[in-house]
């Protein structure tokens, strides 16, 4: 017979067994009045829970950090990274734990990690807190990215704690469970690189290709490959966020995943108007992480990755460099490859075509769009219905565009003919609804003004179905206000 399933998750936790010196055993700190506020049912079941359970007054108990569940084994992991281009040694998990790992019902190895859940051995000058607004924040966006078929961390739940956190103003506090297909990030290397020498570097190593690139373990060279493979994974990454217009805000080497997920939703946000200068977080006032800087900045986060790999590649340093310069020299190539293959869908236009002309037509879109101040989603949506038969609403965008007409004729020469595929693909590259800023803003404070949810739920419902227009949902396809955008910052402060 079969033991009995446990009443929570079935873990099996594959980074405490395998990596002892890598983290801290720790426990959250308790809340004082968990209050479920939101449960991600659908994704619960994925991972194999019984969503009743975990709504039930002993599940939020569990989703508060205030009962361990049976076979969890928390711990804080252990990170460093280049914040800002500045290494920091020491970072980790400083208001965050890994509860466990499950295998989901698709098979695959899942982290279920807090966020918000105290104060940990690497909480620095932190209070290990979360508030309960950014945790709203992270659970739309991240929720919005999966909807948009974009890589990137899930979120389980949200509860608050019935604590108040010091901000800039006392704010609720709350704890967000987060899933992911692990947290191993370019810091995690970046840390056992720093303090413990290549040994421990080639054990990560060896768990992030047993568990991310299983294919990669019989080759001749894993590590350099394993360096490749990131590398594309991450150009393909940083690909489908320009082609929703998403900017992370933050790409710090411990904020970039080993998976090539999109983790760690801090000051992020949606372009509007298209400008590749667009930079919304209050910290990055140099632009170092604007919408258009971000394949740059993986690539430099990438060679990061390669100066903790260049013991395992080689020993023999020269080589190992040369080798590494190899792959990091290459990837450019390889995201502008990704690049044009989600932008090639974005205007509906198949693979055959010459690279150079078609990367020239998209260019020239854009700078359509940066001249005319047009706002990238809707405009490229507007696109989609011009290649579906109804051009009113480009043309109605375009009325100013003086360099339109020229553009369209070459657009439509390009591409006479849409077979069904191609139409549905340009359908899926061009979202009606993000979560636009505005949006997410006044959700947030409905929630946290006047305890009112509906419109956090109303929002979330209207992101989750992205691609399918809705006459009831137009308002939610519409930009901001323009003196909301040129105003709107993005903070840091989860
Ligand atoms: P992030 O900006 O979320 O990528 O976090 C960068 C580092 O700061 C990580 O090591 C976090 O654990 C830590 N950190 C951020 N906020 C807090 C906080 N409120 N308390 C303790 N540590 C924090
Ligand atoms: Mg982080």
């Amino acid at each position: 017979m079969n033991a009995p399933a446990p009443p929570f998750f079935a873990f099996d936790n594959s980074y405490v067994r395998d990596l002892e010196e890598f983290y801290v055993h720790w426990k959250p700190t308790p809340a004082t009045k968990p209050v479920l506020i939101r449960l991600n049912e659908e994704l619960a079941r994925e991972l194999g829970a019984d969503p009743v359970a975990l709504a039930s007054p002993a599940g939020v108990e569990i989703l508060a950090g205030n009962q361990i569940p049976e076979g969890a084994e928390p711990i804080a992991q252990a990170y460093a990274g280049h914040q800002f281009g500045q290494f920091s040694p020491q970072l980790g998990d400083g208001r965050a734990l890994l509860l466990g790992e499950v295998i989901d019902r698709n098979g695959k190895r899942r982290d279920i990690a807090f966020k918000g859940s105290g104060r940990t051995p690497f909480s620095r000058n932190g209070d290990g807190k979360c508030a309960l607004g950014p945790a709203l924040r992270e659970y739309l966006i991240s929720e919005a990215m999966h909807a948009l078929g974009i890589p990137t961390t899930r979120s389980l739940a949200v509860v608050a704690t019935g604590d108040m956190v010091r901000r800039d103003r006392a704010q609720p506090g709350a704890v967000l469970t987060r899933v992911a297909a692990s947290h191993v990030r370019v810091g995690t290397f970046q840390f056992f690189a720093a303090h413990q020498g290549p040994e421990q570097v080639k054990r990560l190593a060896d768990y992030v290709i047993a568990r991310h690139y299983p294919a990669l373990a019989a080759s001749p060279q894993p590590y350099l490959d394993l360096l490749a493979a990131v590398g594309e994974r991450q150009a393909e990454l940083v690909a489908r966020w320009l082609g929703v217009g998403f900017i992370h805000g933050v790409m710090n080497t411990d904020n970039m995943t080993l998976s090539g997920e999109t983790i760690d939703y801090g000051p992020c946000a949606f372009m509007e108007t298209y400008s590749p200068g667009t930079v919304f977080s209050s910290i990055d006032s140099a632009g170092r992480y604007a919408y258009g800087k971000q394949a740059g900045i993986a690539r430099w986060n990438l060679a990061r990755l390669a100066e903790t790999l260049l013991p395992l590649i080689d020993t023999d340093a020269e080589r190992a460099a040369q080798a590494a310069t190899a792959v990091i020299d290459a990837l450019p190539e390889r995201q502008a490859a990704h690049w044009l293959r989600v932008f090639r869908a974005k205007l509906g236009i198949d693979e055959t075509g010459d690279a150079e002309a078609d990367h020239a037509l998209i260019d020239d879109f854009l700078r359509i769009l940066k001249q005319n101040q047009l706002d990238f989603t809707v405009a490229f949506r507007a696109l989609f219905h011009a290649a579906s038969g109804d051009p009113t609403r480009l043309e109605a965008l375009m009325t100013n565009a003086t360099d339109f007409t020229d553009w369209h004729g070459r657009w439509q020469a390009r591409q006479p003919a849409r077979p069904a595929d191609l139409l549905a693909a340009m359908q899926y590259a061009n979202p009606c609804y993000i979560p636009r800023n505005h949006r997410v803003e006044a959700a947030l404070d409905a929630a946290l003004d006047d305890n009112n949810l509906a419109p956090f739920e109303r929002l979330l419902a209207v992101i989750q179905s992205p691609f399918d227009e809705r006459a009831a949902d137009a308002e939610y396809a519409k930009p901001a206000p323009s003196e909301f955008t040129t105003t709107y910052m993005t903070f840091c402060g989860t």
